[in-house]
């Protein structure tokens, strides 16, 4: 059987941006999406945030990319079609998808509402569907998955900041609410100023919490606390900063994902203090196990968010005014955006309009 041509698998004609081999450069790519099943949510892209795992993938640096490779798991967009048994959305609803597109339905993480840890998680771009076709993401024209996977977002909340929530916004409200970092009063350190961190900043402090940001640049220090509303700042090569602050901390959410210490960080935590790792470092990091035994302190870590409590996070956004710094961009910028990136030149997150900005030359 000769494989099909990306626009020939299915009947529906898409147009994105897609990279095509491990330079990561993106250029313009005609595909196809699957008519709208019975259970499908079809969409117009609006929007599409930029995540560092973008990054990676379009470069092939976790090894497992499938090229040619459209990015994109911060979709948002307005409903053009719903299937038949479709319950949930009708046509012009504003809607997202987030990192998945699938799961088993039947394991115990998905009976859970834990989809993001099922073994047979789909991811939105880069994987493999059901039909054996490869998932393409949101840097694209259109978008269509099952409900499930739809996350409803409210009128009052604008697209272009929400996107970046259903990543970077789940990624590091799951483990504030998990880990029991949600309740008012809690001091809550958040490591790492970029797309993750600022959300952390936002969604630990509308729970309550008394924020702190730990970060190894002292001139993030005004903007931590003025835009984004910390209640101070830690220097972290600052060792008598660092030693005032020793044991206040009931939990850390650590966004780093280059490899660094953790020595340092624990020993902010108050006794039964956990250090939640969310950020990926390419190496392991070393844990000092004696730090962990005084005080009974724990590590863990968490990996976005079941579909449940995506929607949970975007209402509590809408409810609280959070919402991402961004930077909209136009399509034809995404190039220069990725490197950018690399170098963190955002605050916070690019966002691409897709949506005025992204034309088929045919
Ligand atoms: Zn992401
Ligand atoms: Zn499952």
């Amino acid at each position: 059987m000769v494989a099909k041509l990306p626009e020939e698998e299915h009947p529906k004609e898409a147009f994105g941006w897609a990279a095509r081999d491990q330079s990561g450069v993106l250029s313009p790519f005609k595909f196809s999406r699957r008519a709208t099943g019975e259970k499908d949510v079809s969409f117009k892209v609006l929007y599409c945030g930029m995540c560092h795992s973008d990054l990676h993938m379009v470069k092939n640096e976790w090894g497992n990319s499938i090229y040619p490779l459209v990015p994109g798991h911060e979709i948002v967009g307005v409903v053009t079609e719903v299937g038949s048994k479709v319950a949930k959305f009708k046509v012009g609803d504003k809607v997202g998808v987030g990192c998945m597109v699938g799961s088993c339905h039947s394991c115990d993480n998905c009976t859970n509402n834990l989809e993001n840890y099922c073994p047979e998680m789909i991811l939105t771009y880069n994987a493999k569907y059901y039909d054996g076709t490869i998932t393409y993401g949101g840097y694209s024209d259109t978008m269509v998955a099952d409900e499930h996977f739809i996350v409803r977002i409210p009128d009052n909340m604008p697209l272009d900041a929400t996107a970046p929530l259903l990543c970077a916004g789940i990624t590091v409200y799951s483990p504030l609410k998990y880990y029991g970092l949600d309740k008012p009063g809690l001091h809550v350190g958040v490591v790492g100023l970029g797309g993750l961190g600022h959300m952390a900043v936002k969604f630990a402090k509308a729970m309550g919490a008394k924020v702190t940001v730990i970060s190894t640049s002292p001139n993030k220090k005004q903007e931590a606390i003025e835009r984004l509303g910390a209640d101070s700042f830690l220097v972290s090569r600052d060792q008598d900063q660092m030693k005032v602050a020793t044991g206040t901390m009931d939990g850390i959410i650590d966004t780093v994902s280059a490899i660094h210490p953790l020595l340092p960080l624990l020993a902010l935590l108050k006794s039964h203090g956990k250090l939640i790792l969310v950020g990926a470092p390419e190496k392991p990091l070393e844990l000092p196990a004696f730090a962990l035994l005084m005080g009974r302190k724990v590590v863990g870590g968490s990996c976005i968010g079941g579909m449940k409590e995506t929607q949970e996070m975007i209402d509590f956004a809408a409810k609280h005014g959070i919402k991402s710094d961004v930077e909209v961009i136009s399509m034809d910028y995404v190039n220069t955006a990725m490197e950018r990136m690399l170098k963190a030149d955002v605050r916070y997150r690019f966002v691409i309009d897709i949506g005025n900005t992204i034309q088929c030359s045919s």
